[in-house]
């Protein structure tokens, strides 16, 4: 990422709006992905219900993460997908490129385009979809009556009631969940992928002043613990152009998170080695897990409190009143079907946006950030579901 920019000040706003409710700070994501046009070399014609298929070796090119090319070749025999070779090499080490082989085995499994949402890599399952969508339609597939097919197959609608619906249960949302369950309120969370933690799973740690591993080894003084030398070290590298209500809660709040997660068994150490740009100089600021997985502790957590969790279940709008009161949200289920979600307050924290290219540009101005790390659910509908229910674009 070009932190070097002159409008990296409203970037790092846009990042910690996203980062603050977990006081986790680091790099963010999401973009649309296309596919190009299919090359086809087909052969015999198979009728199916799903159409008049040809057979044949067919490749198209979706857009990846970084906008990637990720090349797709399907091989279709007797009107069934038979093989599947997805080219991820252009996208992320540990993410894209590890999820390319099973969203491949997926498109078989389900003889469709219509893959699970991958936590960490979802624009390389976008590609993937993409591709495999436009290569069955050139192949002859009935697009129609397979989505006909599928509505027809959806599972059951329901409505549910809670007190608290949290929408994304990332790094934010996995502890607002517990944070509200702990004070006694019944808990609803929905998570379009399969995993606790969202992006919250690639860090290494996190910011914190004056937690209490600093003061044992600093003391109370100095400009290691001292808020407001951090705030004004902030504020300078974004040529003072960030938002300081966020940057001042960012910065106060992060020891309280240090203080909170060491309740549920998460341990920390201050690293020398910071892992990523967003923490220079931070040798004395950056508390790194000292276990490797600090979602375990808060998913037993939030088990221990009665958190119940939908997995692969993706809000899509936010429900409201007469009045313009939210009361809850709407979700697609992982078998298609619908579930309504009465709830007494709502939590939106989808993450997920700073590869958005049109939206980054739309916000920034210009095109600056083309190679932003990919966030789980990037392309969902967090931020559009509050923007359709009136909320600030500022
Ligand atoms: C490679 C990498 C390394 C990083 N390293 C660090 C680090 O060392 N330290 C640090 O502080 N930060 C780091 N970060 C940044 C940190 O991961 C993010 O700031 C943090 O995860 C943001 O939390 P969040 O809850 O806003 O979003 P996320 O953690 O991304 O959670 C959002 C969740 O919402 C879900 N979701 C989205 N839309 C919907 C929907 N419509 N319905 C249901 N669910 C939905 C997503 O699937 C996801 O699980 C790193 C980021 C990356 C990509």
């Amino acid at each position: 990422m070009n932190w070097k920019t002159t409008n990296r000040a409203a970037l790092a706003s846009l990042l910690a709006i996203a980062a603050v409710c977990g006081n986790l700070a680091g790099c963010a994501g999401s973009s649309q992905s296309t596919s190009s046009a299919a090359e086809t070399t087909p052969a015999a014609e198979t009728t199916t219900a799903a159409g008049a298929v040809k057979d044949g070796t067919y490749n198209a090119t979706g857009t990846g993460f970084g906008n990637g090319d990720v090349p797709v070749t399907v091989t279709i025999e007797g009107g069934k997908i038979t093989d599947v070779t997805v080219d991820a090499g252009t996208q992320s080490d540990g993410y894209g490129k590890d999820a390319a082989d099973g969203l491949a085995q997926e498109v078989i499994d389900g003889q469709t385009y219509d893959i699970d949402v991958v936590s960490g890599a979802t624009m390389t399952r976008n590609a993937v979809s993409d591709a495999v969508k436009e290569i069955m339609t050139e192949a002859g597939y009935d697009m129609d009556a397979i989505a006909a097919a599928k509505e027809e197959s959806k599972g059951e609608d329901e409505t549910v009631d809670t007190d608290v619906l949290v929408i994304g249960m990332g790094a934010s949302g996995s502890v607002a969940a517990l944070k509200a369950a702990e004070s006694g309120a019944r808990v609803l969370g929905v998570e379009a992928t399969e995993t606790l933690g969202g992006m919250g799973n690639a860090a290494q740690g996190m910011f914190a002043v004056g937690s209490v591993e600093q003061k044992d080894r600093y003391g109370e003084d100095g400009e290691t613990t001292d808020e407001a030398y951090w705030y004004n070290h902030f504020q300078e590298r974004n040529n003072n152009m960030g938002n300081s209500k966020l940057i001042r809660t960012f910065i106060s709040e992060a020891k309280n998170t240090v203080s909170y997660m060491l309740n549920h068994g998460v341990g920390f150490f201050l690293s020398k080695q910071p892992q990523q740009i967003a923490h220079f100089d931070t040798e004395t600021v950056y508390h790194r897990w000292n276990n490797a997985d600090p979602f375990t502790y808060i998913g037993q957590a939030l088990d221990d409190n009665g958190v119940e969790i939908r997995y692969s279940t993706t809000a899509t709008k936010i429900l409201t009143d007469a009045d313009g009161n939210v009361t809850g949200a709407e979700c697609t289920k992982e078998d298609g079907g619908t579930l309504t979600v009465n709830a007494k307050s709502v939590v939106v924290s989808t993450g997920s946006f700073a590869n958005n290219a049109a939206l980054m540009k739309e916000v920034l101005g210009e095109e600056v950030y083309s190679n932003a790390m990919v966030m789980a659910g990037a392309e969902l509908p967090g931020v559009d579901m509050m923007w359709d229910i009136g909320a600030s674009r500022g």
